[in-house]
């Protein structure tokens, strides 16, 4: 239990344990790993986390993560503008950069709808998105690339309802991927083919 150990390293290994995918023995085992360090890398460690927290915000243009603002991929000037990939996270944004295929815009939600979790369309970045569809009308096709999960099917669902009476190409990308898989881990083969075989809502 972290509470019988003094308290510097109770307070590393509980903070560590907050982070998604760590339990608390991990947490234990990456506290001591950490003490165990040379306090140069242990430092570095810190300093990384600070470093990071202070340069990287989101994009106010897609919504990516970036240290520049708007983000290399909305000043790309050789990108494509008449296509728009919508996507949950920043991590799917690289997933689809990894394919190499696509070379329009992005526009990520940082989120789902998840009435089970009380997050509603207000709580992600869509307003952004229908903002950015009526002042760039060179849009023509927005491809929604949420996940094929229960949220991502449903968000997808409701901005494909929300951008209807816009009359812009709205289309889902195949369902090559494992349902319930995420697009971040989908090899770029699966990626690829899911795009490709994507379909007009
Ligand atoms: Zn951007």
């Amino acid at each position: 239990m972290a509470q019988q150990y003094p308290k510097p390293l109770a307070r590393l290994i509980s903070e560590l344990a907050r982070l998604p995918g760590i339990g608390n023995k991990t947490a234990q085992r990456l506290a001591f790993h950490i003490l165990s360090l040379p306090d140069a890398e242990a430092e570095s460690l810190s300093a990384s986390i600070r470093e990071a927290k202070k340069t990287m915000r989101y994009c106010s243009v897609c919504g990516n993560l970036t240290d520049q603002d708007p983000c290399r991929i909305c000043s790309d000037k050789s990108r494509r503008d008449d296509i728009l990939c919508v996507v949950e996270s920043p991590q799917d944004v690289m997933a689809m950069e990894r394919i190499r295929e696509y070379n329009g815009r992005y526009h990520v939600l940082n989120g789902v709808i998840s009435p089970m979790e009380g997050i509603g369309p207000g709580d992600i970045n869509l307003k952004q998105l229908i903002l950015r569809l009526q002042q760039h009308e060179e849009v023509q096709e927005v491809i929604l690339a949420t996940n094929p999960n229960i949220e991502g099917e449903a968000t997808a669902m409701y901005i494909a309802r929300l951008l209807k009476p816009s009359g812009i190409r709205v289309t889902r990308i195949a369902h090559g991927l494992p349902v319930g898989g995420d697009l971040e881990y989908a090899d770029e083969v699966t990626l690829l083919k899911a795009v490709e075989g994507r379909t007009d809502l």
